[in-house]
């Protein structure tokens, strides 16, 4: 087992698996993102994370939306791709058909059962990535054993979970009662628990992952307390995954790269302004490798 270390979060954690573009590939080998949708008047959020994941390199990208949210999602995308899921059987064919490589499920979507049987579904699939945020986390909320050992039954680590304070006080409330030291800590219990990658976000965003390393982000800037931010950063962290970069690495570089996108962009951001600033920061980070 890797012992228990504590990193800044800086790019000489996760440089090296940036995923670059080559020249012999296609769009279908760049990583295939799906994001859910909420219904008609709460899509926005998908949309955002969808961008998110574009920005990040992906190949294609899928919001994948309710019957009744189709039109205005439709009437709201042009490089994203649409597919109707209103049903876990809808994903299924889905996932046969167009082989994402991760999802979004969580901004905007509402919570509920039919949020914990999409979040559940998921995991049937083996091989593809899951980021749940917002609603997502709030459904599990009292039903985190289905969550937890769905997520401990795959042989590898293959979710990323992306609670702010209030989220992760509803999947680990002992946690935060207890008098765990830190908030270090908290994410790396809650990491093992979970057999997820945590983001822990706020002002101090930690990521931890169950082997034992963690990292401290130390770039945020409250110009990311703006609605939305959150969605885009679940977006790049699929986007980042879809590509093949491993989960901790990933979520490591999402959040490092959403906040070099915010101190970019400085005051006066919106969530909709993040997602092309993020791509710019990614081709920095790149540099040369790109022409
Ligand atoms: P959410 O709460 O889901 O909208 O996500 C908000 C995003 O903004 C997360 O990435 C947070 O880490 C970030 N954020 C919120 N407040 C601050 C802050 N005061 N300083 C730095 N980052 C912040
Ligand atoms: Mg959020």
């Amino acid at each position: 087992a890797i012992k228990p270390s504590c990193f800044e979060n800086t790019p000489d954690l996760w440089r090296t698996f940036l995923p670059a573009p080559d020249a012999a590939t296609h769009k279908y080998e760049r990583g295939h993102v799906a994001v859910f949708s909420g219904g008609a008047t709460s899509t926005g959020a998908a949309r955002l994370s969808a961008l998110g994941a574009a920005r990040s390199g992906a190949g294609a990208v899928t919001v994948l939306s309710p019957d009744e949210a189709l039109a205005v999602n439709a009437a709201h995308l042009t490089s994203i791709m649409l597919s109707r899921c209103d049903h876990p059987l809808d994903l299924e064919s889905f996932i046969e058909k167009r082989r994402p490589s991760s999802f979004v499920l969580g901004p905007g979507f509402g919570i509920g059962d039919k949020t914990r049987a999409f979040g559940l579904a998921l995991f049937r699939d083996l091989t593809a990535r899951l980021v749940l945020d917002a609603d997502a986390i709030t459904s599990f909320r009292d039903h985190t054993d289905n969550l937890f050992s769905a997520a401990r039954s795959a042989p590898q680590v293959r979710l990323v979970v992306t609670p702010h304070e209030g989220e992760f006080k509803r999947l680990f409330p002992d946690l935060v009662e207890s008098a765990t030291p830190s908030k270090l800590e908290r994410a790396r219990t809650a990491a093992a628990r979970a057999n997820a990658i945590i983001i822990y976000k706020g002002a101090d965003t930690v990521i931890a992952s169950p082997d034992g390393r963690a990292a401290i982000n130390t770039n945020g800037t409250p110009l990311l307390a703006t609605a939305g931010s959150g969605d885009v950063l679940a977006g790049l962290a699929a986007g980042l995954m879809a590509q093949d970069m491993p989960p901790f690495e990933a979520a490591c570089a999402a959040v490092y790269i959403h906040g070099a996108a915010a101190r970019h962009l400085g005051c006066g951001l919106i969530a909709e302004d993040l997602p092309a600033a993020a791509g710019k920061v990614i081709g920095g980070l790149i540099g040369a490798l790109v022409d």
